[in-house]
């Protein structure tokens, strides 16, 4: 979709986001009026009311207390960003939440989200979860185009187990092995790469909204033990109060188009994420649901 067209029709949702898409998380005993005070947002007064316990002193305003259009933007299989996209304020992260493979050359994230994925890391830490690191964040529309073809080649050239896990094995053993063939079509291979990778303008990280975290004892792969980590439970509960989202839920790759991924997590501002997190939507179903009423 031309980016101009995707802008508007993101324009026109957010209005009925606001009026519409709205839960009341059933455990946070809030009333809201829906009117809130005068003169005041009443999206903005229903969320001042939610109290939060943070351990540390958290910076509200860098968690992007309202909805913005731009942390909503959506990055996926169908509707890709394309080629031209890239975030308007990108930072380095500091070398402190980043994997030490990734210390050298870096890593950037969107301005906000980077503040934020901060706010949230420090919060972790003063409950003493301390080993997560950043091991993904923003990805450009060449770096990803790079990170295709390189696993478009390694599928073409052997068999490996994801080809199994993507094709199936009957798949593999009538129209390869039977037939003595070592190597896929180029059709399986890009099934397979796609399996695990996005295309070129369809990554989420071509954002700079969103992170892969990991932990020390994962020997450097983003597998789902990090389903099993301190990090993940801890993220689990708060992560939303920072903005934050599990993005690739479990159960939920009819719609994200992804297996579930534990580990990456997208920025789109608390008041989103506090709605996300408590219905249970990914972000594809929380913007139908604002363009649907
Ligand atoms: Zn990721």
């Amino acid at each position: 979709m031309p980016m101009r067209f995707r802008k508007l029709l993101t324009l026109l949702c957010v209005p009925i986001l606001l009026s519409s898409c709205i839960r009341i998380p059933s455990d946070q005993g809030t009333d809201t009026d829906g009117g809130g005070s005068e003169g005041k947002d009443p999206f903005v007064s229903y969320y001042e009311n939610m109290t939060y316990h943070y351990q540390t002193k958290v910076d509200e305003e860098a968690l992007l207390t309202g909805l913005d259009t731009a942390y909503l933007v959506l990055a996926n299989k169908t509707s890709p960003v394309g080629e031209s996209y890239t975030p308007e304020d990108l930072v380095r992260l500091d070398n402190a939440v980043v994997v030490p493979w990734h210390q050298t050359t870096g890593l950037t994230l969107e301005a906000c989200a980077a503040a934020a994925l901060y706010e949230m890391l420090d919060e972790m830490r003063a409950e003493e979860v301390t080993d997560i690191f950043v091991t993904s964040a923003y990805r450009s529309y060449i770096k990803q185009q790079q990170l295709y073809y390189q696993y478009l080649d390694n599928e073409l050239s052997t068999i490996s187990e994801d080809a199994y896990r993507c094709l199936g094995y009957t798949y593999i053993k009538v129209n390869y092995l039977d037939q003595g063939k070592t190597q896929l079509s180029r059709a399986d291979a890009e099934k397979v790469v796609l399996s695990y990778s996005a295309y070129p303008g369809t990554s989420e990280h071509q954002t700079g909204l969103c992170v892969d975290f990991i932990t020390e004892d994962m020997g450097g792969n983003l597998t789902e033990a990090f389903e099993d980590t301190a990090a993940f439970a801890w993220l689990s509960e708060n992560a939303y109060k920072f903005g934050f989202i599990l993005r690739y839920p479990k159960g939920k790759e009819d719609i994200t188009g992804y297996t579930y991924e534990p580990w990456h997590y997208r920025f789109v501002g608390r008041e989103a994420a506090t709605d996300i997190h408590f219905s249970r939507l990914t972000l594809e179903q929380y913007l139908e649901n604002g363009t649907s009423h």
